[in-house]
């Protein structure tokens, strides 16, 4: 579903990104991690197209973004698609802190689908139970803990059916006796067979769900593997040092 070819990312002089190949199949999970600037983020938003790539092709689903191609209008289309086929989950929530609950999660599919308001609001009423919060739907998020505030996130990156979901550090803004009941929804997703990326150093919630895992070092993949590969017998000095210090 997702394929990058040799994607390159620069801010000024900072090489952020060099020279990234990855393919990720439909239903896999794969989790990124690596150290603080080592480009995972930065990642992320190049596949989303919140950041251009200096150099490459992400291609997600049938919409193929290449750096540098095509006409920009034709690019531009390309891209929105591209999005609205794309959940982002933040670290920071980012609901609209002046709707409830359900009203965060109508908005997408109301504003860009076109969704009738009764239709979306059941839509957003099935979301918001399937992520447990089937009470909270007129709450404000302000009314709601961080953790109950991400699944609501998560719900509202559903309510546009994405081909796949990116999670950028979902629970490392929670405390952490709020961690699991998001880690347990973004679990149950995964069983259902959703495709993810997934930045966290939960190492638990990879070795649970990760098909793969990558670990990412100065904007390159440095090694990549099953869980128990990466974990258990990393081959590079720099995985195994990243390793003893998040452990
Ligand atoms: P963290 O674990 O701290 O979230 P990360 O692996 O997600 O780190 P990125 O956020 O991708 O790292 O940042 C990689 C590098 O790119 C950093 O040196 C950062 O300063 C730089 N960078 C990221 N975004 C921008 C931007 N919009 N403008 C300039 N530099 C940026
Ligand atoms: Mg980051």
């Amino acid at each position: 579903v997702i394929n990058l070819e040799n994607i390159t990312k620069s801010f000024a002089d900072n090489h952020v990104l060099k020279g990234i190949n990855l393919a990720v199949d439909k239903s896999e999970v794969v989790v990124v991690m690596g150290p603080s600037g080592s480009g995972k983020s930065t990642l992320l938003r190049c596949i989303t197209s919140l950041e251009a790539p200096n150099d490459g092709i992400v291609t997600v689903g049938d919409y193929k973004v290449e750096a540098g191609g095509e006409n920009e209008r034709e690019r531009k289309a390309t891209i929105r698609k591209l999005r609205q086929n794309t959940g982002f989950v933040f670290q920071q929530f980012n609901l609209f802190p002046h709707k409830t609950a359900v009203e965060n999660v109508m908005e997408g599919p109301v504003v860009i689908k076109k969704m009738s308001r009764e239709k979306a609001r059941r839509l957003a009423e099935n979301l918001l139970e399937k992520v447990g919060l089937a009470d909270k739907c007129h709450h404000y998020p302000a009314q709601l803990s961080g953790g109950q505030q991400q699944r609501v996130a998560i719900a509202r990156a559903l309510s546009m059916e994405p081909m796949v979901m990116l999670y950028d550090e979902p629970t490392s803004a929670l405390d952490p006796e709020l961690v699991r009941e998001v880690l347990l929804v973004m679990k149950d997703l995964a069983k259902e067979g959703m495709t993810m990326v997934v930045v966290t150093h939960e190492m638990g919630f990879a070795r649970d769900v990760a098909d793969r895992v990558i670990f990412m070092d100065r904007g390159v993949i440095v090694e990549q593997g099953t869980t128990d590969a990466v974990f258990n017998h990393p081959k590079e000095e720099r995985t195994k040092q990243f390793l003893q210090d998040v452990k």
